[in-house]
């Protein structure tokens, strides 16, 4: 079954907004949710089709810091695994932590309310079939989500065409990264594709032969 994905690079991280549909026109999977709401919507108006959920595979700013905007512009639920919940109560402080400021009149609004993932979970939405594969490392609570019959994987910024996402951030975990990459996306077939939270997509098979992160876990 083919599936149409749009993506936009949005706000000042240039973070990957994908807005992923099993039919075109038909409904669509958000996921991750840049604080620029009005990105999202133009992303999604172009698709031509209505929102049933927002996927977040994690909560730093730039990933949550638009979910408020968009579950209220849609009447959608947002999805987040609670390890990542500490990060997600206290949205100012990411942004002053970042910034090194506030930010006054700009709008940073989590959800009101999580639903919770699980490792291995399945998520039925929108004709779709998404597994939530849990890797921690990048913050404890990441998840990425693999369409396995499509063969496409949503890799948040845990796995970056030639990187990995970086750990020196409060909650990072450098050999729980590794560990969840070993675990959880290396055993994924070669040429499953990889779209990711930065950055242009690739496949498991480039990163396999290529991405120096990866190849240190064959050494
Ligand atoms: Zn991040
Ligand atoms: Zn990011």
């Amino acid at each position: 079954m083919p599936i149409t994905v749009r993506v936009a690079p949005l706000w000042l991280a240039a973070t990957n907004c994908w807005v992923v549909a099993a039919e075109p026109g038909g409904p669509t999977v958000i996921i991750d949710a840049p604080p620029d709401v009005p990105g999202i919507v133009e992303l999604v108006r172009g698709s031509g089709a209505t929102p049933a959920v927002l996927l977040l595979t994690h909560a730093h700013l730039d990933h949550i810091g638009g979910a408020g905007g968009v579950a209220a512009e849609y009447g959608i639920g947002a999805s987040l695994h609670p390890g990542d919940g500490w990060l997600a109560e206290d949205l100012g402080a990411q942004v002053r932590m970042l910034m090194g400021f506030e930010y006054p009149g700009e709008s940073y609004a989590g959800a009101e309310r999580y639903q919770p993932l699980a490792d291995g979970e399945l998520l039925d939405v929108a004709g779709l079939r998404f597994r939530v594969l849990h890797t921690p490392g990048h913050t404890p609570g990441h998840c990425c989500f693999w369409l396995e019959e499509q063969g496409v994987l949503f890799s948040g910024d845990h796995l970056f065409a030639g990187s990995i996402g970086r750990t020196d951030l409060p909650g990072g975990d450098y050999g729980a990264l590794m560990r969840s990459m070993a675990e959880r996306v290396v055993p994924l077939p070669p040429e499953t594709h990889v779209l990711p939270g930065h950055g242009p997509a690739t496949t498991l098979a480039r990163e396999l032969a290529s991405n120096p992160f990866l190849q240190a876990l064959h050494s």
